[in-house]
């Protein structure tokens, strides 16, 4: 079955587990902040890890020596929001329109693919995502609709 039940806090660790080595041999430091100790969500596993592992390694690519990635995981009776801000440069408002684009890149060996996934995969489960950015640094955050799940 594409669909399952699994827990959004323990997948949330282990990808940022997975990222540990990476960040610290740039010297960024990744930050987990949830009240949960579980997030139960039903949905296509294999996708919404895609998604927060696109999420987690662009903070990462963006961020200096020095600085913090900070991945957040709220739920509500209504729907789950995962947010991942970086500090650093803030993105200009012309290239911010045209992040989630397929192929949009600023990097050198960039695909500019990741953006553009993430959106299809949480529009898929019913969701939304969204980007932000200022001199408080750059966020991105995805809601999951939690009613849906028609369980
Ligand atoms: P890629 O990472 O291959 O460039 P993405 O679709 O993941 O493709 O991202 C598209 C573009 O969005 C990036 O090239 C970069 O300019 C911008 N971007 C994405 N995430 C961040 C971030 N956390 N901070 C700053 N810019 C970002
Ligand atoms: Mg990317």
């Amino acid at each position: 079955p594409s669909k399952e039940a699994f827990d959004l806090v323990s997948m949330t660790r282990e990808i940022l587990a997975g990222f540990e080595e990476k960040a610290a041999s740039e010297n960024v430091k990744l930050v987990l902040y949830t009240k949960e100790e579980r997030i139960e969500y039903y949905g296509n596993r294999d996708k919404i890890k895609q998604v927060i592992i696109n999420l987690v390694q662009n903070a990462i690519e963006a961020s200096e020596s020095g600085d913090e990635v900070h991945v957040t995981l709220e739920k509500d009776s209504e729907e789950i929001r995962f947010s991942a801000w970086n500090g650093g440069k803030t993105i200009p408002e012309e290239t911010l329109k045209r992040i989630f684009e397929p192929f949009f890149t600023t990097k050198t060996l960039g695909t500019g693919l990741g953006l553009s996934i993430c959106k299809k995969i949480v529009e898929e489960h019913g969701g939304s995502i969204h980007a932000s950015s200022g001199s408080e640094g750059t966020v991105f955050t995805f809601r999951l609709p939690t009613k849906e799940f028609g369980r």
